[in-house]
């Protein structure tokens, strides 16, 4: 049986209607840049996350750059964050002009390892941006008193987290600014390119307004020097009918998850995902850790079974950061997570029977089911 890793088809078919009369409604009113369907989804997702203000802009990459900026964050400066992540979450600060400054992940959730923050604050740092890895919270209370303690700004990695509680709350509502992506794999993932920055804090929400629109607060007077960062209306339109199902999808991804945890558990050879407390991932991607990760993916592929790395080098080893030194060995969870995660499907549609095939197919692929890759 064929799974693949990820279905959107199956994801859209039911929406399809409400979103086509979504989308003929921006149409209708030629409202392409912004507009109300925008607008509205501001409202909407602000209200989801638990925090005062959202503002839309053109994809989650943008949201942190942004984020950074609205902080005053650049020239000089240092953000802490994890290199066991998306290559964005980095770029964003290196296009602030700030310096990225790397601190690993623990084992458990794989976030930032709060333990290690300490001795990577230096006079330059200005801010903390842990990532929520596969919609997993990062451990924000410590995170967030080492913040007020050395009075440091928190920015969220919440692209991958729509949905998931750290205490009971929403992810992206913690820091002084939650970003988020609405890349169309996203648990809300838009019809194109889409992201936002959520936040309670009028002035980041301002700043933000302004930087997505070259600068201006008013038509062509341009107060600072900003850009092009404007979220699409019709994706506006998108996403306002996708989060109304958002929970939905999330409640079906958490049982998937508990179905793979019952049928992989016992096991030998593969590592499942753990959960810190219940709610506090949104079950985003679910990697498992594997020896020989390559081959077992290849054999999944052989029996069409659709299977991704999230991510296959650490950021601290990508080439385009080699300026800042690094070698293997400098974040030794990051690496070794990066040579053992096999991300195995999982989307809300997902059946029964695609489950165990799954699972059952990784049975029979694991090389060596004694020892288990640390
Ligand atoms: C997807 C993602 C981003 C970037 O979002 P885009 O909308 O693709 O620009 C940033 N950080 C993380 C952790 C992501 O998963």
């Amino acid at each position: 049986m064929k799974v693949p890793f990820l279905d959107l088809k199956a994801h859209h078919a039911p929406l399809r209607g409400e979103i086509m009369a979504a989308m003929n409604e921006v149409i209708e009113a030629n409202a392409f840049a912004g507009g109300p369907a925008v607008t509205r989804f501001e409202e909407d997702f602000a209200r989801y996350c638990g925090a005062d203000f959202c503002v839309g802009v053109g994809n989650g990459t943008d949201s942190l750059w942004f984020s950074l900026l609205a902080l005053g964050i650049g020239a000089g400066d240092e953000v802490i964050t994890v290199p066991m992540t998306f290559m964005a979450t980095v770029e964003a600060i290196t296009f602030a002009g700030a310096r990225p400054v790397f601190v690993d992940i623990e084992p458990k959730t794989c976030t930032m390892d709060v333990a290690a923050i300490a001795a990577a604050i230096t006079p330059r740092t200005k801010a903390i941006m842990p990532v929520h890895l596969f919609g997993h919270c990062a451990d924000l209370d410590p995170i967030l008193e080492i913040a007020r303690q050395k009075n440091l700004h928190v920015i969220e990695d919440a692209a991958q987290a729509p949905g998931a509680l750290y205490k009971g709350r929403k992810a992206g509502s913690f820091g002084r600014a939650g970003s988020f992506s609405f890349y169309p794999g996203k648990n809300l993932g838009a019809w194109g390119e889409a992201g936002a920055v959520v936040t309670s804090d009028p002035a980041v929400r301002d700043r933000v307004r302004m930087l997505r629109d070259h600068g201006q607060a008013q038509k062509y007077h341009h107060d600072i020097v900003g850009w092009n960062g404007r979220m699409d209306g019709l994706q506006g339109a998108v996403l306002g009918v996708k989060l109304k199902y958002l929970d939905q999808g999330n409640r079906q991804r958490r049982r998937h998850a508990l179905r793979y945890e019952e049928l992989l558990r016992d096991v030998g050879g593969v590592i499942l995902p753990t959960e810190a407390e219940p709610g506090r991932t949104n079950h985003h991607l679910y990697a498992v850790r594997v020896k020989q990760r390559d081959v077992v993916m290849k054999k999944m592929a052989e029996q069409r079974i659709g299977c991704g790395i999230h991510y296959p080098v650490p950021v601290h080893l990508q080439k385009a950061y080699a300026s800042l030194g690094h070698h293997r060995g400098d974040f030794p969870v990051s690496e070794a997570c990066a040579d053992t995660f096999l991300s195995l499907p999982m989307y809300p549609e997902l059946t029964d029977v695609q489950i165990e095939t799954v699972a059952s197919a990784l049975k029979a692929c694991l090389p060596n089911r004694a020892g288990v890759p640390v």
